[in-house]
């Protein structure tokens, strides 16, 4: 039995004796030599696949091995030469695409490296903030509600700690933790309460813990690899994509079977026919497919996280584009979370400040606004709290009240916290002999529980509920401020306290939208998609700033949480596709919202920062957590962080996966298309008794050259002008849709019929060079075509030949390679090809250029709407 598992049998004391340590945590220079003893607190990950296994990978195609077997073969009883020339150009492809591989990876390890939690531990006695990999045994951590466990920890103390150990039992339901000694010898993990686990979730309570194992040694180290196959979730375009092209590979052998026949037919020497039907199959097979959307998708989310945004799981990219509802919280994530206290109403009167007011009662609500909230001074001299509290608090300080001063007269013997049910919270302070308690909340929560104002003045419960009610109209966050005097703490203490209380009074603070949300807003509109509004605060409140942003229309009706909780769910369902503006929601009808969404085949994105927000953001079909604010049970759940918490970086997202699958698409589009042209060339020849025009050697460059640097420039295409002034794409939508099958095949018949023609012409001429010349037609073509289909509806001088410097220079690279080898003695032996005189070469070009040509004009007729008008998006601004 390993060490670990007696932890739970020490007291308290004996486990900090064994690893030389207090419960004021360790030295900072101990922790730093322990570092260097232990080793970072990480999960070693599986070894990745070395640069050489990745290459090596890449000959695991079936058809690729048959290709190389059968040039040795043809080497061996033949020309070596050319068997020679062949070899390396498929080592060539394969070296690209281990590239490509190694690539990814490393984009998708940097992704996971940047989402290392921090932690709260006590060094040198203070509490500071360190990066979770830092931690040693010994070291002693703060745990709150919310945090995810670091390491394996000895609790030292646990106030109502409760963890989610789901990772770790497959137990789901919370876990209460203790101190106590636990004197059985073998307990189930799940069993040992006076513990918490790596990798396991605090839902409740506050705690501290000793640090007893890190990394590998804690119990989630041991099976880490059940962790590892996480990350591998293929996305629902890949998987597609898979299987269509396991059926597309069948097509495509059964294609280069009939060509090897009508080969041998004709005559041809059956080891080339064999060889170039095994190449024909290679080149043509989109194998690579599923892998070339990794990169993209990878990539993007690296560039994705340079903007703020971090992705969790990879397909959210993908399925970004497909959102039409974005369901965000209002507060931090609309607005700046900045709060400041405007206005002040005591009585009838209403002040700008608390410094006017004056009187017995203005007296005791400073003190209130002081003392009842949980606001510390940061180590720069800043308040640092929740920012309706530090609100209060720096109203009270403008006022010249000092906080610790009036703690040290009233000091805090209890409180009864805030939570977003209750709506208030409460604190105790001892004022004498006697105590005093203020409470503060949201004016419908404690007016009611008013009896009368200090100093006895009568109160009009109604009309105050009316008053704090118009100024939450005006977008105020309003809340009552509200004391009492009791004799002793009632034991047990509960929310009884909280009666007959006297009103001091109301005040409203104000919290500007953040920038750039008006028009973020607007673009959601313009781009099909519904923001909604969710927020546990007043309607007034809400829909005044929702109509500010834009979010919402005067006449549109504020759901509240009540509401919801009255309609029945299909009835629900109907209304949240009009509603806009949640108000007083708690974290659970989050849930309720996104499946009514879903229910109405909505594709919801929700964002959420507390552990109460898990559940929901799990549910959504993008689940957005914030980076700032957020805990780390809301990051666990999402699919995205936003590591500035803002509205319109989700909005940037949203436009980002656009992008990303709008270029998978042109690059699916394009090498289809390409291989189509091959396809056609060989196949049709034959048949319009001319010799197979191209020899294996050519049908493998074209591959490469044309699958290579311009394949990859897509990736580089800017957004299409109009990629927020379409529909949402429907997640189901095949990637084929809106004329990209139609395109692929007139396409790859257009390409082929023009080879053939140059074949004809040269062939018919006699001339010697006519394989060249069909080679460069072909060559030629697909590059031509490349910076046709950069944009699906644009025409190419609208976009700008220099809108994507990468591919014009890949293409312009690639016609430099296409020259070499035309003109190149020492090419014109390994490719067989011959020089070919200027009016030949002239015509390739011009020939080629048709292509473009063509596709231009197809998208001038889609731009009509005179073809693929089924579509939701043209791609261009509505006129
Ligand atoms: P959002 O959902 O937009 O993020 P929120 O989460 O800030 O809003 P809650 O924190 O649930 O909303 O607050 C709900 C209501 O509780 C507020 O409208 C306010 O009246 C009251 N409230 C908020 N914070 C406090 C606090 N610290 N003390 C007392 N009452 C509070």
């Amino acid at each position: 039995m390993t060490d670990n598992a007696r932890w739970h049998r020490l007291d308290i004391g004996a486990a900090l004796d064994r690893l030389e340590s207090r419960p004021e945590g360790l030295a900072a220079s101990a922790a730093a030599e322990r570092l260097r003893r232990y080793g970072a607190n990480a999960i070693v990950e599986q070894a990745r696949r070395p640069p050489w296994r990745m290459l090596l990978d890449q000959f695991r195609d079936f058809m690729i091995l048959v290709l190389i077997a059968a040039a040795v073969i043809a080497g061996l009883v033949g020309e070596p030469q050319d068997s020679i020339a062949i070899v390396v150009i498929v080592l060539l492809n394969a070296i690209l695409g281990a590239v490509q591989e190694f690539r990814a990876e490393r984009a998708v390890a940097a992704l996971r490296r940047m989402a290392v939690p921090a932690t709260a531990v006590l060094r040198d006695g203070a509490a500071r903030t360190i990066a979770a990999d830092d931690l040693v045994p010994g070291d002693v951590v703060l745990l709150e509600a919310g945090n995810a466990v670091p390491a394996d920890l000895r609790l030292i103390e646990a106030a109502e700690l409760a963890a989610d150990e789901s990772t770790l039992t497959g137990e789901s339901r919370p876990v209460d933790k203790s101190t106590a000694p636990l004197p059985a010898e073998r307990l189930p993990l799940g069993d040992r309460t006076n513990l918490a686990f790596k990798g396991t979730l605090i839902t409740r309570g506050r705690g501290l813990g000793l640090v007893v194992a890190t990394g590998m040694q804690t119990e989630i180290g041991r099976i880490a690899g059940m962790l590892q196959g996480a990350e591998l979730v293929r996305t629902p375009l890949q998987r597609r994509l898979g299987r269509f092209g396991r059926r597309l590979a069948i097509a495509i052998l059964g294609i280069c079977a009939l060509i090897l026949v009508a080969g041998l037919l004709r005559g041809e020497p059956p080891v080339l026919m064999f060889l170039t039907a095994v190449s024909l199959a290679v080149a043509a097979i989109p194998e690579a497919l599923p892998a070339v959307i990794t990169v993209s998708l990878a990539f993007g989310a690296a560039k994705m996280s340079r903007q703020h945004v971090l992705i969790r799981r990879l397909p959210a990219v993908e399925t970004l584009g497909s959102v039409t509802y974005i369901c965000a919280d209002k507060t931090g994530t609309l607005t700046e979370n900045r709060m400041r206290l405007e206005r002040l109403m005591i009585g009838d009167d209403v002040y700008d400040g608390l410094g006017q007011a004056g009187g017995e009662m203005a007296r005791v609500l400073g003190q209130a606004l002081a003392l009842s909230n949980e606001v510390r001074t940061g180590s720069d001299g800043e308040p640092v709290g929740e920012p309706t509290e530090v609100a209060l608090y720096q109203a009270a300080t403008a006022a010249g009240i000092d906080k610790a001063e009036h703690e040290a007269a009233l000091p805090r013997i209890a409180e009864l916290p805030f939570d977003s049910t209750r709506k208030r919270m409460s604190t105790l302070h001892r004022d004498g002999a006697a105590v005093r308690l203020f409470c503060k909340g949201a004016p419908e929560s404690v007016l009611p529980r008013c009896r009368d104002w200090l100093g006895g003045g009568a109160l009009d419960i109604d009309g105050m509920l009316g008053r704090a009610e118009r100024l939450a109209d005006e977008g105020y966050r309003v809340l009552a401020l509200a004391c009492r005097r009791l004799d002793a703490v009632p034991t047990p203490l509960d929310d009884g306290v909280e009666d007959r209380l006297s009103l001091l009074g109301l005040v409203a603070l104000v919290d500007p939208p953040r920038d750039g949300v008006e028009a973020a807003v607007a673009e959601c509109m313009t781009a099909g998609i519904t923001p909604v509004m969710i927020t546990g605060d007043h309607p007034g409140t809400a829909k005044a700033i929702a109509l500010r942003l834009g979010i919402c229309g005067a006449g549109d009706r504020v759901l509240t949480g009540r509401d919801l909780e009255q309609m029945s769910a299909d009835r629900f369902a109907q209304e949240a596709e009009r509603a806009r503006v949640y108000a007083r929601v708690s974290p659970k009808q989050k849930i309720d919202i996104v499946q009514a969404l879903q229910r109405r085949g909505q594709f919801a994105a929700m964002t959420g920062d507390g552990v109460n927000d898990a559940p929901a953001l799990k549910m959504a079909d993008i689940g957005v957590a914030m980076g700032k604010k957020g805990t780390d049970v809301a990051r666990e759940a999402a699919d995205m962080v936003l590591l500035d918490d803002n509205f319109t970086t989700i909005v940037s997202a949203v436009r980002e996966g656009r992008r990303i699958y709008d270029n998978i698409r042109k690059f699916v589009n394009y090498t289809m298309s390409s291989n189509a042209g091959e396809i056609w060339t060989l196949f049709l020849a034959p048949f319009l008794g001319l010799p197979i025009p191209l020899l294996p050697i050519h049908i493998l460059w074209i591959n490469l050259v044309t699958d290579g640097l311009p394949g990859l420039a897509f990736a580089a295409e800017p957004a299409d002008r109009g990629v927020m002034h379409r529909p949402p794409r429907p997640p189901d939508e095949s990637i084929f849709a809106n004329g990209i099958w139609q395109h692929i095949i007139w396409v790859g018949l257009f390409i082929g019929g023009l080879a053939i023609a140059s074949q004809a012409w040269a062939y018919g001429r006699g001339a010697a060079h006519w394989q060249t010349e069909v080679f460069t037609v072909l060559t030629l073509s697909q590059l031509f075509h490349a910076l046709s289909v950069r944009s699906e509806r644009e025409s190419l001088f609208s976009i700008g030949i220099l809108g994507n410097r990468a591919m014009l220079a890949a293409v312009l690279f690639t016609v430099g390679l296409q020259l070499l080898v035309i003109y190149l003695p020492a090419a014109n032996a390994i490719f067989r090809t011959q020089p070919l005189p200027p009016l030949d070469l002239a015509v390739c070009f011009a020939l080629a250029s048709l292509t473009l040509a063509a596709v231009e004009f197809e998208k001038w007729l889609a731009r009509r709407g005179l073809i693929y008008r089924s579509q939701g998006g043209d791609g261009r601004p509505p006129r």
